[in-house]
């Protein structure tokens, strides 16, 4: 089997100048050019400071090889994904480190369709630019470029047709300083909200906060929901592919809870059909889903794009992340903004109402120091030590690490990083003591074997 050696779970990303050079970009761009064969390829960047400079050395490498680009400038992934397929485009790419730090930076590929590059074009891609097998243009067969700036305006009217939204509900949105800084808050406005955005400058030094929209990163947001009296607050990632909510009492609402509104109203439309989800989520997703007549495929992390479109998913989501194939094969922070005040405004809730119809179990993560060369011993150890210490196993999944699940549908999944020297445990119980004392049961292990 072929292993990616230059591509993560997210296209590629790193500090600028050490794993993120312009040369790399510029290869990259030269290989997708001879992957293709010649075409168009539709060019977007977040707001970082660096995203010029690879986007020239990207199209740089693309007209060396005879493609032409167009460049749609500063706009988010979903809007580079929905371009590349609304101009039927040849291929596209995102320069983007999403939610990593202002230093970082990085880039994506995408399909005619919009979906982004499957682990088998990522390696296939990787293969030419290890033996460097390019193909260049001859001086009068290089490419050229257009600029087009009909990009954002052409996106937000496909997302305002697809969705149905009543005017007046009051949001607060927190654009991260990223690139949804130019399209969710203009988007809102379209759709008859009272709008309050935070931090919708794009600027690539991400001053208010990091770029990753976790709740300790969005008090002010929190805060100004509750002294607002807004309806809802919705945050973005640096790219606009990931989105998180905040309900109307300033409460952050759980991933799985957010995920299980969307998946649970995908089966009741469709009347069945499959849902994606990652194995690290709750078994509360698979409660509502079945009660609505459709079932669970569960897969990888980072693994939407290939898994639901497997499985023929009628929505597919994991922590931050949801693809609505109805709309579209790409992830989408702000069509999924878009779709929760859908469901807020059709069936007139407020989203504290829309989460309380998901069960809620107490669930644990935490991450530990797992040395890479302990990981392979630590997880066969971990797992014998589990099997034997836990009761009443229904079945165990290895999809990513191992996944116990009991009788009663709490469960245990341990993974290791794939870049990090660490070890992930996630546990949810129907319980809080069944909860701690599945949480002791997997501290023992960690104790005994990794010291
Ligand atoms: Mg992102």
């Amino acid at each position: 089997m072929r292993k990616k050696k230059l591509f993560g779970t997210c296209g590629i990303r790193g500090p600028v100048d050490e794993a993120v050079t312009p040369e790399l970009i510029y290869d990259l761009g030269l290989g997708l050019s001879t992957y293709i064969g010649s075409g168009e390829v539709v060019l977007a960047r977040d707001p970082r400071l660096t995203g010029e400079m690879l986007k020239h050395a990207a199209t740089a490498g693309l007209l060396a090889g005879g493609c032409d680009v167009i460049d749609i400038g500063l706009a988010p992934t979903p809007c580079l994904s929905f371009t590349t397929r609304d101009l039927d485009a040849d291929a596209g790419i995102m320069i983007t480190a999403s939610h990593n730090p202002p230093m970082d930076n990085g880039i994506k590929f995408h399909n005619p369709d919009g979906m982004e590059y499957l682990p088998d074009q990522e390696l296939d891609l990787e293969e030419i630019y290890f033996e460097k097998r390019y193909r260049k243009a001859h001086w009068n067969g290089v490419g050229s470029v257009e600029e087009y700036d009909n990009a954002i305006p052409k996106y937000l009217s496909a997302v305002i047709d697809s969705v149905n939204v009543e005017p007046g509900i009051k949001v607060v949105v927190d654009c991260a300083s990223g690139a949804a800084s130019l399209a969710t808050p203009y988007l809102l406005r379209e759709l008859g909200c009272e709008v309050i955005t935070l931090n919708s400058n794009p600027d690539g030094h991400f001053p208010a906060h990091s770029p990753e929209p976790q709740p300790w990163h969005l008090e002010d947001l929190r805060q100004a929901v509750v002294d607002l009296d807004a309806d809802v607050g919705f945050a973005h990632d640096g790219d606009g592919d990931r989105v998180v909510a905040i309900d109307e009492r300033g409460v952050f609402l759980k991933h799985d809870t957010f995920i299980a509104s969307f998946a649970k109203r995908a089966a009741k439309h469709h009347r069945g059909g499959t849902i994606v989800t990652s194995v690290n989520t709750s078994v509360s997703i698979e409660e509502v889903v079945k009660e609505a007549g459709g079932e669970i495929a569960r897969t990888s992390l980072g693994n939407l794009p290939a898994a639901h479109l497997g499985h023929n998913a009628v929505y597919a989501g994991e922590p931050g992340k949801s693809i609505f194939p109805d709309f579209s094969r790409w992830m989408d922070g702000i069509y999924t903004a878009a779709k929760f005040l859908e469901i807020m405004s059709s069936e007139n809730k407020k989203p504290s109402q829309i989460t309380s119809e998901v069960p809620s179990y107490p669930m644990h993560r935490e991450n530990f120091a797992c040395p890479n060369k302990y990981k392979v011993d630590f997880m066969r150890k971990m797992r014998s030590h589990l099997e034997e210490n836990i009761t009443q196993i229904r079945n165990i999944t290895d999809i990513d690490g191992f996944r116990i699940n009991r009788e009663n549908g709490s469960w245990v999944l341990i993974r290791t990083s794939g870049t990090e020297p660490k070890a992930r445990m996630t546990i949810e119980g129907r319980t809080e003591e069944e909860a701690e004392e599945l949480y002791k049961t997997v501290k023992k292990g960690v104790k005994k074997f990794l010291g």
